[in-house]
């Protein structure tokens, strides 16, 4: 066994081995797999193993589809065979809402050039005729759709890794994992150490263990998972041929050909949850017993759609563990806390992600960062707040909502509340119906009743006319935002200038009470994330940045080496805040301090630290609304009196609170961008309309990445859209966008009514070659086309005269 590697990948299921391949793929070939048995022994060998090209996230949908192109690949290449079989699957729709869902999801795959297209219920009885549709409303075809073998597919990865020099050890148990004062790491097994430069955590059903070998507790927990094989069937048998995979989601099962039987999986209501104190060590090829009972509901259903499946006996059942995150997608990247160690388990579908998952994070580590945005996926999404009882109640409710369609702008109760600020009951009281947002409970909009619950679908919910009365409220007189869910950041010290000065491309302030927006730029060039750096004191900086991407924040500061004497503090914590804004924030505001609010002492992009209804507060004159406002930043024990002392004044002047989702709304009519939604490393900053907010003449963090790609053509441009909604629902981010003859043009991002402006509005983005402003695209909400146009400008505002509160010029020149 090699003592030194560039990487060690612990566990050898199906991802361990992907991980391992394309590293070797990528040029590290002085790599290893430490399996503590067999290879497969985790939950890789006794998947079902269905996969499937399409997921409501476009970048997932992407890498799905080049895993399903890969099996084959791999199997020329190496001469493994994977047992793939694509006979192709049967999407169906029942329900109106899954049609939309269905018909979304079709036109995503148009944009993406992948096949997936509606057919007949005659063709669909043409290719599957055991089965019946006639309560089917919408049928989607995907040709490529299937089932690969769970230990064909492991294998094949194995071999293309061996083959490129990758080695892999069997029945070699990891027992330690231990960083060195260099990043490097020392990987403990009984046959020997292996210094290594990267630790992959792809231990899959034994990810917590693994993890806490390095002092980390990672939101993970397992379940049992139980689908089983019929006997032969004549009639499938008679066939001679292989039928199509259905996925009968509302039904909530799924059913394909295994042999001359059939077998059918369910994801049950009455959810069991495994090893919720740690999976056994011992744990290997085992099972567990039988419990069809427990899914009996979901298999007459589907016997009811194939009726020749309750005429045979059961062959095989399989009740298997599978690890879950708290939102079922991977526990994937760097952690952002320790050097080099990457993590890669929590996966639900890993045969339809294998692929990706190996190839992204291969780039993360050789490249220093994956293609693709895959927040959706990384770590760093979740933080200490995901703790074991919000990660338990979140998997049941996971599991039990495995085929549930998540609509636009849903939030699920399950494991809430996770955190909450000191308001958090005021709010309540107010009518605030909360979101989880990085955790904390979030007000999004305020009900008339206290204990209102917002209804969901893909149309326009019970939300839209009360979020409609505190955008109109807040462009008329003033709102009150709660912004505690921001991150915080705080650096002291001699060095705090320099310090920010190399880490963020714009000019850093030098003079107490000066702020600047600045992006942050990703190891390719793109944009990692935009804050707004205010100087506070001498050598004192307060920075401001998306709360959801704190720990992926983490990772870029971490680059840069602080200075001696320097200190930098996450006070997300310690510090609440709200925006106070709209034509009347001012003189709502001035009730309650003694500070020179107007225009001339406090101008935009100033701060100063006042009193504020006795309260101190930071107060920076911007805001996220494009209206004139204030966000004011104070000690978190002091917020319900801030908060009080702003809604007073606020509805003296005949305002009142304002929620997120009215925000949202707001900030889309100023076609701003948000991060996570339009901002992300894997735009560049001129096709997001960041780079003038960039200082060539200075020296900042991946300036030379910056500098390869600055003068590319934009490949997409940021664009807002005006868009005609007869069908009651407003884009809400994915939909793709084409020319009206079909060519594509993008996708949209973040999508809203604009309330102030009376418009149906999105903000996405659009290849210039294809569209530019001024022209008519199509915009698929609920996968049918919507006429469009591509504005010139943002549509409230676009001169920005409320925020800077001035008058227009002909107006001023009177
Ligand atoms: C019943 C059932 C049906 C499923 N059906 C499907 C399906 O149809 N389609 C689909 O895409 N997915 C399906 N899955 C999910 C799929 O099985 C998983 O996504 C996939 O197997 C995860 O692979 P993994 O490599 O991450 O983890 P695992 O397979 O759990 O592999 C982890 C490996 O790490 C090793 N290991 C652990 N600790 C150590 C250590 N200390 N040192 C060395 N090695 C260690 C283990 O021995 C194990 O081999 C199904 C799962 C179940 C339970």
């Amino acid at each position: 066994m090699r003592t030194h590697a560039q990487a060690v990948v612990i566990g050898g299921g199906l991802v361990g081995c992907s991980i391992l391949y394309h590293l070797a793929k990528l040029g590290w070939t002085d790599v290893i797999l430490l399996e503590r048995d067999e290879l497969t022994s985790g939950s890789t060998w006794h998947a079902a193993a269905n996969i499937h090209g399409l997921h409501d996230n476009n970048n997932v949908t992407r890498i799905q589809h080049y895993t399903m192109n890969l099996y084959k690949q791999l199997e020329q290449e190496t001469g493994q065979g994977c047992g793939v079989f694509q006979p192709g699957s049967l999407y169906l729709a029942q329900t109106e809402a899954r049609e939309h869902q269905l018909r979304l999801q079709e036109a995503k795959a148009r944009f993406y050039g992948l096949n997936f297209h509606e057919i007949s219920r005659e063709q669909a009885r043409e290719l599957h005729p055991l089965a019946q549709f006639d309560d089917i409303r919408c049928i989607m075809y995907e040709p490529d759709g299937g089932n690969v073998d769970p230990s064909g597919v492991t294998h094949a990865y194995a071999a293309g890794a061996r083959a490129l020099g990758a080695e892999i050890q069997r029945f070699c148990p990891v027992t330690g994992t231990e960083p060195q004062p260099d990043g490097s790491w020392i990987v403990r097994t009984e046959k020997g150490d292996i210094h290594t430069q990267w630790v992959v955590n792809a231990a899959g059903l034994w990810g917590r263990e693994v993890a806490a070998m390095a002092g980390l507790d990672l939101p993970l927990q397992p379940t049992e998972h139980q689908y089983f094989v019929t006997e032969a069937i004549d009639e499938v048998a008679a066939l001679g041929r292989r039928l199509p995979s259905i996925a009968d989601r509302d039904g909530e099962y799924y059913f394909r050909q295994e042999g001359n039987g059939l077998l059918i999986g369910a994801y049950e209501k009455d959810m069991r949850f495994w090893a919720e104190d740690g999976t056994p060590l011992d744990f290997a090829h085992d099972l567990f017993p039988d419990d069809l009972d427990r899914i009996m509901e979901n298999v007459i259903r589907a016997t009811e759609r194939v009726p020749v499946a309750a005429t045979a006996g059961v062959k095989r059942v399989i009740n298997g563990p599978m690890i879950w995150s708290p939102d079922s997608n991977a526990i994937w990247g760097p952690v952002p806390e320790l050097r080099n160690y990457f993590c890669c388990t929590g996966i639900i579908p890993g045969f339809s992600q294998s692929g990706g998952l190996g190839l992204l994070a291969a780039q993360w580590m050789i490249e220093g960062e994956p293609q693709y945005d895959m927040f959706a996926w990384d770590l760093a999404r979740f933080g200490d707040w995901a703790g074991k009882n919000f990660t338990k109640a979140r998997v049941a409710d996971q599991y039990s909502h495995r085929f549930a369609i998540h609509f636009p702008n849903e939030e699920r109760s399950a494991g809430r509340p996770a955190r909450v600020r000191p308001a958090y009951e005021m709010q309540k009281q107010l009518g605030a119906v909360f979101g989880l947002n990085c955790g904390w409970e979030h007000p999004l909009w305020f009900a008339d009743r206290p204990g209102t619950v917002e209804t969901t679908g893909f149309t326009r919910q019970n939300w839209f006319e009360p979020v409609g009365q505190e955008a109109r409220m807040l462009r008329e007189s003033v709102g009150v935002i709660d912004i505690s869910n921001f991150a915080n950041y705080v650096v002291k010290g001699p060095g705090a200038h320099d310090w920010l000065d190399r880490l963020v491309a714009n000019r850093v302030p030098t003079e107490v009470g000066r702020s600047c927006l600045t992006p942050l730029i990703s190891v390719r060039g793109g944009v990692a994330g935009d804050f707004t750096i205010t100087k506070v004191a001498q050598d004192e900086y307060m920075m401001i940045g998306s709360g959801m991407a704190e720990r992926y924040h983490q990772r870029f500061f971490n680059m840069v080496d602080l200075p001696e004497g320097t200190t930098f503090e996450v006070a997300t914590n310690r510090i609440a805040g709200f925006n106070i804004a709209g034509p009347k924030s001012r003189e709502a505001l001035q009730r309650l301090t003694n500070a020179d609010l107007s225009n001339a002492a406090f101008p935009f992009m100033r701060s100063a630290t006042t009193e504020v209804a006795g309260v101190t507060c930071l107060a920076i004159r911007v805001s996220f609304t494009g209206d004139l406002g204030w966000e004011l930043h104070c000690a978190e024990e002091d917020q319900i009196r801030l908060y009080t002392a702003l809604l007073d004044a606020a509805r003296a002047c005949g305002g009142g609170p304002v929620g997120g989702r009215a925000l949202g709304a707001l900030r889309i009519e100023k076609g701003y961008g948000s991060w996570g939604r339009e901002y992300s490393q894997e735009y560049w900053p001129h096709e997001v309309g960041l780079d003038g907010l960039i200082k060539p003449d200075k020296d900042f963090l991946h300036k030379a990445a910056w500098l390869a790609i600055k003068d590319n053509p934009a490949r997409e441009v940021l664009s807002i859209f005006e868009v005609d909604v007869p069908h009651d629902a407003d884009a809400s981010g994915g939909e793709p966008i084409f020319t009206p003859d079909g060519t594509p043009v993008g996708r949209v991002t973040s999508g809203a009514y604009g309330y102030t402006v009376g418009k149906s509005l999105a903000i996405g983005y659009a290849n210039p070659a294809v569209a530019q402003p001024g022209d008519e695209v199509h915009i698929f909400i609920l996968g049918k086309p919507h006429r469009a146009r591509i504005l010139h400008a943002p549509a409230f505002d676009p001169e920005g005269l409320r925020l800077r509160d001035q008058k227009p010029a002909m107006e001023g020149a009177k």
